[in-house]
């Protein structure tokens, strides 16, 4: 498996030569501010004691408070959060959203893990890393395999804490206790607006443009419905156990209920199986990696059929493999503005709890699209202009705002 952090290093070498940035400034841009690294005793259901590590990374906080959700995997590592804390920085940057980047994961299999665990654990993370969050300094979120109901635990261990009420210290919380109308779909909904997006700029047609879709966590499935009702035709879904395929369309729905009833895709009445690997080469519209880090690789790159790859995942492509669907003309959204509409609802939740002046749905989803449009507008210009690839675009807008924030200051 290809290093993650190192990819995210190419990347800004990549940009800072475009930007013909000095060579200190791009040493500065490349490793994090600030790495905490904890150690969180747990105790187990069975009585055991098992011990889990932790990490948050914050990488930059020129444009304000480091932004960026806690993912809880088995492979979780330093290097995945580190790049993760990276790209959170460029993300809430193209976004134009005043935060900086960073980034949580702890070490663990919240699938073989019972509520209580789960909850032990929360806490025990958020005791260890309290000192350095807060609504003006780092504000965590969900990420891979941590929800509304992990936030509020964390909400409350943090309040437990600092002993006040604090709830824009973290985001995607549950309605009840503050969360924001909106939130929970909100990366998915946001891939979708930008899909719509792309498919105007090369002239798609989304009423019935095929779309397949790999991954079936929060971003996938919100993807899957909005796609839907925007008239699309989802082809093919996987998670991980596996992928299923129907040309002529899969009933999102459907798909949902199968998998609470079955706990997992396959299976599905009428669906053909396939395999996470074959779903990325289908026959389709529009690709959606809505999975995990480095799907798309100089390996599979090539046997891409699809014209619109929209990285809902975090990292899906490695930087070969852009090159390779760059050369091949497929429009490209990069995750950093792909699925910015997570931390973009993220943000109107935390001016919500600072206002106390609470939106409906209608407002929520009429700003995010109001913002995704323009970043992606801005960053079509540039990639037209300078003529780069979409990604190199969005990293050149994104990576100049946050130097300039930096340069006022007078860090660098
Ligand atoms: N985890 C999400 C992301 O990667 C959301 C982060 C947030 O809302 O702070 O963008």
């Amino acid at each position: 498996m290809e290093n993650p952090f190192l990819n995210a290093q190419k990347q800004i070498e990549k940009t800072a030569e475009k930007l013909k940035l000095d060579k200190d400034i791009v040493e500065t841009l490349k490793e994090p501010m600030k790495i905490l690294q904890v150690r969180i005793p747990v105790k187990m259901d069975d009585g055991s004691i098992k011990i889990f590590t932790g990490f948050r990374v914050q990488y930059n906080n020129a444009r304000g408070p480091t932004k960026g959700g806690i993912r809880y995997h088995p492979k979780e590592s330093i290097d995945t959060v580190k790049a993760l804390a990276a790209w959170m920085t460029w993300k809430c940057s193209i976004a134009d959203i005043p935060f900086g980047g960073a980034k949580g994961g702890v070490i663990c299999n919240p699938k073989e893990m019972s509520q209580g665990e789960l909850e032990r654990l929360s806490r025990g993370y958020i005791r260890k890393i309290a000192d350095i969050i807060g609504p003006d300094r780092d504000i965590p979120a969900p990420d891979v395999y941590t929800n509304p109901q992990i936030m509020a635990w964390m909400l409350n261990e943090y309040e437990t804490i600092v002993r006040k009420n604090v709830p824009a210290v973290i985001t995607g919380k549950p309605l009840e206790l503050g969360g924001s109308k909106g939130r929970t779909k909100a990366t998915g909904f946001g891939v979708a607006i930008n899909i719509r997006e792309a498919a105007k700029k090369i002239g798609l047609d989304l009423n019935g443009a095929k779309v397949a879709i790999q991954g079936f966590g929060n971003v996938g499935m919100y993807a899957a419905k909005s796609l839907e009702e925007m008239g699309a035709k989802i082809i093919a879904l996987s998670d991980s156990k596996g992928g299923i395929y129907n040309q002529n369309g899969i009933s999102v729905e459907d798909a949902l209920k199968h998998k609470k009833e079955t706990g997992a895709l396959n299976g599905l009445e009428g669906t053909k199986e396939i395999t996470n690997e074959e779903l990325l080469e289908l026959e389709c519209d529009v690709l959606v990696p809505a999975a995990l880090e480095n799907q798309i690789t100089k390996e599979n790159a090539g046997e891409i059929k699809a014209k619109i790859i929209a990285e809902a995942a975090n990292g899906p492509t490695t930087p070969d493999a852009d090159e390779i669907l760059y050369k091949n003309d497929k429009f490209l959204i990069p995750d950093i503005l792909c699925n910015a509409g997570g931390v973009i609802v993220s943000y109107f939740e935390w001016i919500q709890n600072r206002t106390g002046d609470y939106w409906t749905e209608e407002d929520v989803d009429k700003k995010l699209d109001e913002k995704l449009t323009l970043a992606f507008s801005q960053m079509a210009e540039i990639a037209e202009k300078e003529k780069v690839d979409n990604r190199t675009a969005a990293y050149m807008i994104a990576m100049k705002r946050v130097v300039d924030a930096m340069k006022l200051k007078g860090e660098i």
